[in-house]
């Protein structure tokens, strides 16, 4: 079994997370992808929807994908999650795990706990977002890379224009693919904001997923 795990905030949860889960599973051929909704991330601000909000949003925004999946393993209310933990599980469960991120993420990730261990425990497919050239990208990556020792090496996709880039985790079994898919400049910052000016969200996130925003009056000033 190949597994994508996809940790974030979800606050909302949009396009641009279904988009890169659903490229990621086209892609590596994962059976499953979870969303795993944080309660508290260790290095977000507070505030925000609650979890609860946050959980229900994701549910309903990949209700029509079945292979597309909920963790609750972040969502305890009164401690910050770290990944690390979270890997940990689903590793003892086995399969293949392959860790899901944004290009923005994956270059903080040095500064998460334990992040050597992760480099042991599963793959990671990093996503451009726009604006990122991937040559560039993976060169810096590997250049300046130093999670707990961890070095990367360029193994592939450095052509001009490539949509992949292949770094081995030097000593270890794990790879992780800087992935160029459909690019989608979409955050949950922009609709978060866009919300406080009354602007529409409409195709940015599901139509449930708007619909349950204007129900429960959530992102307004
Ligand atoms: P915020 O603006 O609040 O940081 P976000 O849109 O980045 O929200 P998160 O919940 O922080 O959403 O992101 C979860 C994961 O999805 C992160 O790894 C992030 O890099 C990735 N991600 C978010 N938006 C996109 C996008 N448009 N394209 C590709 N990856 C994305
Ligand atoms: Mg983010």
């Amino acid at each position: 079994m190949k597994i994508g795990l996809l940790g974030g905030t979800f606050d909302p949860v949009h396009i641009g997370h279904l988009n890169c889960a659903n490229q990621a599973a086209c892609r590596f051929g994962l059976d499953t992808v979870f969303f795993i909704p944080t309660a508290v991330p260790p290095h977000k601000r507070k505030g925000g929807a609650p979890i609860a909000d946050r959980l229900a949003m994701v549910k309903s925004a990949i209700r029509s994908n079945p292979l597309f999946k909920i963790s609750r393993l972040e969502i305890a209310p009164d401690r910050p999650s770290y990944t690390i933990d979270t890997v940990r599980r689903f590793h003892k469960k086995g399969g293949e795990l392959y860790y899901i991120m944004g290009v923005d993420a994956f270059s903080d990730i040095y500064s998460w706990r334990s992040s050597g261990e992760l480099f042991s425990l599963c793959n990671f497919i990093v996503v451009s977002r726009p604006g990122t050239d991937l040559r560039n990208a993976a060169t810096r990556l590997v250049r300046e890379f130093r999670a707990d020792g961890i070095k990367l090496r360029l193994e592939g996709g450095q052509a001009k224009n490539a949509v992949e880039v292949v770094m081995r985790v030097v000593g270890s079994q794990f790879t992780v693919y800087l992935c160029r898919f459909t690019e989608l400049d979409v955050s949950s910052t922009q609709i978060r904001r866009m919300g406080v000016a009354g602007e529409s969200i409409k195709y940015l996130v599901p139509e449930a997923v708007e619909q349950y925003i204007t129900r429960r009056g959530l992102y307004l000033k």
